[in-house]
């Protein structure tokens, strides 16, 4: 790997294209957002659950018996509060069984690191396919510090799902968790002086939550 992009899956799928484009219009309104959202998380859903592993099992059919597929592993959504909630909605659709975690993480003003106020992650993260949710990997020092604390409860097959990501959270989260891969619509090219991606899509939260 020459490159922090290297280690990133990038979906080329047309609906994904379509739906990150409307996410990104600023006259795109919350509740047209929130559905969008909903249904490029599933297209990320898809992409990181490619390579979980399946163990067979017998089917009897109507007709006959056949060998068929369960996942061999339990499913664990970690959303970051509070953004990455807009993630869950649409992979709880079509992933019901999963266990959900929260982690909570705000910017202390002094140091402008993430500190956590609140987690909660299932007993069974050890033993589970977990996928980190948040919409925007920025600096990167939100994903890093919720990673920790995952692989602090025990997790140990993380995968990291962001709507757009950009060069230097990358760099950042696969300085810190380079066995973790991230799977994400768009990599824009910049933070401007706050901290959002240029171009991005905004604040995500404020977009969801119809805070702005
Ligand atoms: N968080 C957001 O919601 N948007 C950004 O562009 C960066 C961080």
């Amino acid at each position: 790997m020459n490159n922090a992009t290297d280690k990133v899956r990038v979906s080329d799928h047309p609906l994904v294209a379509a739906n990150l484009s409307v996410l990104r219009a600023k006259q795109t309104t919350p509740e047209v957002f929130r559905q969008r959202l909903r249904e490029l998380s599933v297209f990320l859903f898809v992409e990181a659950s490619r390579a979980w592993q399946t163990k067979a099992i017998d089917v009897e059919t109507p007709l006959a018996a056949v060998s068929g597929a369960m996942l061999a592993n339990p499913i664990v959504l970690v959303p970051i509060l509070r953004a990455g909630l807009g993630m869950l909605d649409g992979i709880q659709q079509i992933a019901p069984d999963a266990a959900i975690g929260h982690i909570g993480l705000y910017r202390e003003a002094a140091t402008l690191r993430p500190v956590s106020y609140y987690d909660k992650v299932p007993a069974n993260v050890a033993a589970a396919d977990v996928l980190l949710l948040d919409p925007m990997l920025a600096t990167g020092n939100s994903a890093c510090q919720a990673a920790s604390i995952l692989k602090a409860h025990g997790a140990r097959r993380i995968q990291f799902l962001a709507v757009v990501a950009c060069p230097t959270g990358i760099e950042q989260f696969h300085r810190d968790h380079p066995d973790i891969p991230i799977i994400t619509a768009a990599i824009d090219p910049r933070l401007d002086d706050h901290g959002y991606i240029v171009p991005g899509l905004g604040d995500a939260g404020d977009r969801y939550f119809g805070t702005g």
